[in-house]
């Protein structure tokens, strides 16, 4: 059988997010999500998942073609398809650096250097969501956001990791520590903030975003990207 994933777009960049930013890197967003996200920015991997299926073998030669040396596996969520492990050792074989992001509820064991673990918090379920009129999508978001076994594996298995959180208001802090608290196997300056939005923030939220970071350690993650280019697809 051929080996294919089913792709919703793939781009050449700079990393817009986190310890590598700045870094250009190809873009494989796999299209399919366990979860829904109010305020997902990419709801064609997730809400409405679009693409079609692409081989592994294309998807690698696409990447080298560019130049880039760094591949960002992203969603989507990339850890619900079986053949994930088949696009991570294809890249490994390439000699690229693999970024994988991930909301952190599914673990397999496959060959990553940086796992990007996006948490999602209570701030990203959908109720009262015009998408989901039935709620049946919110309450199985709200079951599944968290799943600690996973992220503590995730965590273990890999010693490059950042934790990164979508912020929307001072009270998410408190489920942060919480969640934190349960969590083994990070360092403070593993932790990211990240104001929640596809447009820059405000002053005024840059600004109570910095301070909790300066006071707990944590970083304040940009989004170079949407500073750059804007809220664009393929960027
Ligand atoms: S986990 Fe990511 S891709 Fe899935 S709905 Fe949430 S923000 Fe969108």
């Amino acid at each position: 059988m051929t080996d294919t994933l089913p792709i919703a777009e793939t781009f050449f960049s700079v990393q817009g997010e986190g310890k590598l930013t700045g870094v250009p890197s190809f873009f494989v967003r796999l299209s399919g999500c366990n979860l829904r996200c109010k305020w997902c920015d990419t709801p064609y991997a997730s809400w409405k998942p679009e693409g079609q299926p692409r081989e592994i073998a294309s998807l690698v030669n696409d990447a080298l073609a560019t130049g880039a040396r760094h591949v960002v596996i992203t969603g989507g969520e990339p850890f619900i398809f079986k053949r994930l492990q088949n696009l991570c050792d294809a890249f490994a074989k390439a000699r690229m650096h693999i970024t994988i992001e991930t909301a952190g509820t599914v673990f397999e064991p496959v060959a990553c250097d940086l796992v990007s673990i996006s948490p999602k918090l209570a701030n990203s379920t959908p109720w009262d969501d015009p998408r989901d009129p039935d709620a049946s999508w919110a309450r199985r978001h709200e079951e599944r956001r968290i799943n600690l076994p996973a992220l503590n594996a995730l965590l273990a298995r890999y010693s490059e990791k950042q934790i990164k959180f979508v912020v929307q208001s001072e009270g998410d802090i408190a489920e942060i520590d919480m969640l934190l608290s349960q969590l083994s196997n990070w360092q403070r300056e593993d932790v990211l903030l990240m104001p929640e939005g596809v447009v820059a923030p405000s002053p005024e939220v840059r600004r109570w975003v910095a301070e909790i970071c300066m006071r707990r350690g944590w970083r304040y993650c940009t989004r170079l990207h949407i500073d750059i280019f804007g809220n664009k697809r393929g960027t």
